[in-house]
């Protein structure tokens, strides 16, 4: 059998082959991708990235369909050609060594976000502040062109979501599974704003010094921020410049971080999150989070 078959084809790949097909169902079931539309991908190894194929709906995928590819998008193994899309995954691997997983879809009220040209409010919900936080927007280019998979370098170091101007959203993770929670976290936040707006009242922001202890929640989980990496002259946070999650140090009798880790506990508990050493989201093993769905 042929390397990269025998790579295709060996535990580890089948693994992530089922977790891809998987979530890949549930971005359909949510309406998060239509027609043919939206791609997954995730690394393996070094060298290579597992990804959707071109012109299949993801109600269909099976892990059949999956193509193997290297770095430079040449596809290695798979019956159906690779997605057009695969530029943008790779621009975000090779930008961001954190990024494991990447997927990109429609999802209807953050792209109604991308279409206004516009981010959603911040500092509304606590789900969202934890685990995406401040949203970018990219300029529109053509989908499918290198040009427009370049279009998300400038913010894909400190932004784990960003919006596509008139296209729909991108998310990165370490793995598919945390991808796709990032895709249902913004689209939910998204349509609940939308919601909110039409009360008629002006919408009420969590208050900063609360704002502050959720962001230390996230920097103790591992989780990246745009407002760790740099605080502008203006801004209303009051974190050390710059914050790193490895850094951060918390006095031993602080009530805030016996808040903290009382509340990362809990999250993690829940959701499979725990931040390691390298400030990278360590995930529920797949084989595990396959076997108990
Ligand atoms: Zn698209």
């Amino acid at each position: 059998m042929p390397e990269q078959e025998a790579l295709f084809r060996s535990k580890e790949a089948l693994h992530l082959r089922q977790e891809m097909v998987w979530n890949a169902w549930k971005l359909w079931e949510r309406q998060y991708v239509d027609g043919n539309g939206g791609n997954l991908s995730c690394r393996i190894g070094d060298q290579y990235v597992l990804c959707t194929p071109s012109m299949c709906s993801k109600a269909d995928l099976t892990l059949e369909d999956l193509c193997l590819v290297d770095l430079e998008g040449n596809q290695k193994f798979g019956r159906f050609r690779r997605t057009s899309e695969l530029l943008l995954h790779l621009e975000i691997y090779k930008a961001n060594a954190a990024a494991r997983a990447v997927i990109h879809c429609h999802p209807p009220h953050a792209t109604a976000y991308a279409i206004a040209g516009q981010i959603p409010p911040p500092d509304l919900v606590p789900e969202q502040e934890v685990f995406v936080g401040p949203v970018a927007i990219a300029p529109y280019e053509t989908p499918g062109t290198k040009v427009f998979a370049e279009t998300i370098l400038p913010f894909v170091e400190r932004h784990n979501a960003i919006l596509l101007a008139n296209h729909g959203v991108v998310c990165w993770a370490d793995t598919i599974t945390h991808a796709e929670w990032l895709i249902e976290v913004l689209d939910t936040y998204c349509r609940t704003v939308l919601l909110a707006l039409q009360l008629g009242s002006p919408l009420r922001t969590i208050p900063h010094p609360k704002l502050q202890e959720i962001l230390k929640i996230k920097a103790y989980l591992g989780l990246p921020d745009a407002r760790f990496e740099s605080q502008p002259a203006d801004s209303q946070y009051d974190f050390p410049v710059p914050l790193k999650a490895q850094t951060l140090a918390l006095s031993p009798e602080s009530e805030i971080e016996v808040l903290v880790r009382s509340i990362a506990a809990a999250v993690r508990a829940r959701f499979g999150f725990g931040g390691t050493a390298n400030g990278n989201l360590a995930g529920p093993n797949t084989a595990e989070t396959l076997e108990t769905r």
